[in-house]
């Protein structure tokens, strides 16, 4: 289990002892504040899991700590109690409006420290599992379960980040559909389990060979789209050219591909233009038109589309 990290704020001297006694005693990493301002820097340098804050304190006070710490930038927790002198419980109530988890009541005892610190440690550990969990459920919710590649949610995520790059400097970027050939006669053929194992292996090959930079995701049934970052045209048929042969290479019998007894793949390459405002989306249906040009030539080919050249051919 994780140790705690405890960011103590208390103007008064004797009283920061007494709970950074308190903390240390647990084993617990203790930093300590001396007023509202010093505590807020040192929150957010060192994001604690709990804060134990003064209520009077020049600078910041502890109400507005709290609201603060309530808003930490990043996704984490932090476990906030409220120190407080005796008979001043409507500070306690306001406090707790302002997002303080508990309080304490001064003067400090350090049996008090130690029984909130319990309550705090199970709290912020629930946290910090709702975050992995979480975490993982994203990841989980943009990954395709058969190829373990990206899906059309996360394309759809980095393509919108690769164009905002690509517009903001100027940087052009290439997608490449492929779509193996007559994948239907595959699954007819040899079932639809043999089918899988070709798309897994097709996945395999891809995550394998996109360069640095390149990503590959499984766009739709037997459809893949590799995003090329920072890439022209030419250099992107030249690498999606080496992957047609890659696939060829894996030498998957096929017996019912019109282009070749093995299976195989076409390719349609298309690159973001910024005097055309291309959009990511026609950007893709560009890609679309030249992977249809590709299978209408005879299938196992790259293809380029091009506003001068659009019918310009790798084979
Ligand atoms: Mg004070």
């Amino acid at each position: 289990m994780s140790d705690l990290r405890v960011l103590v704020a208390d103007d008064d001297a004797s009283c920061r002892l007494v709970l950074r006694a308190a903390v240390e005693r647990l084993g617990y990493e203790c930093v300590v504040a001396t007023d509202g301002d010093d505590a807020w820097a040192q929150f957010q340098t060192t994001l604690p899991d709990v804060l134990i804050t003064d209520w009077m304190m020049p600078g910041l006070d502890g109400p507005e700590l709290c609201r603060r710490a309530r808003q930490r930038s990043d996704d984490g927790y932090t476990y906030v109690i409220l120190a407080t002198a005796l008979g001043e419980h409507e500070n306690v109530l306001e406090g707790m409006e302002a997002g303080a988890d508990d309080y304490l009541t001064k003067p400090i005892s350090p049996f008090d420290v130690r029984a909130r610190l319990v309550a705090a440690k199970r709290v912020t550990e629930l946290h910090k599992e709702l975050e992995r969990l979480n975490a993982a459920l994203a990841a989980q919710a943009r990954t395709d379960p058969l190829t373990g590649l990206g899906n059309r949610l996360l394309l759809h995520e980095d393509l919108a980040a690769l164009h905002d790059r690509a517009v903001r400097y100027d940087q052009g970027y290439c997608v490449a559909i492929c779509d193996l050939d007559d994948f239907k006669q595959f699954n007819d053929t040899y079932g639809h389990l043999a089918g899988d194992a070709a798309l897994i292996k097709l996945g395999q090959l891809l995550a394998r060979e996109t360069r640095y930079g390149d990503r590959a995701y499984r766009y739709g049934g037997e459809e893949f789209l590799v995003t090329l970052a920072a890439q022209t045209l030419p250099d992107a048929m030249v690498a999606m050219e080496r992957l047609r042969c890659s696939v060829e290479q894996l030498a998957i019998p096929h017996a019912g591909n019109r282009a070749s007894d093995v299976m195989t793949i076409s390719v349609g390459v298309s690159a973001w233009s910024y005097e055309d405002l291309d959009t990511p989306t026609t950007v893709i249906d560009r890609g679309d038109a030249a992977l249809y040009q590709s299978k209408a030539a005879g299938r196992n080919r790259v293809t380029a589309d091009h506003p001068e050249h659009r019918t310009e051919n790798l084979r």
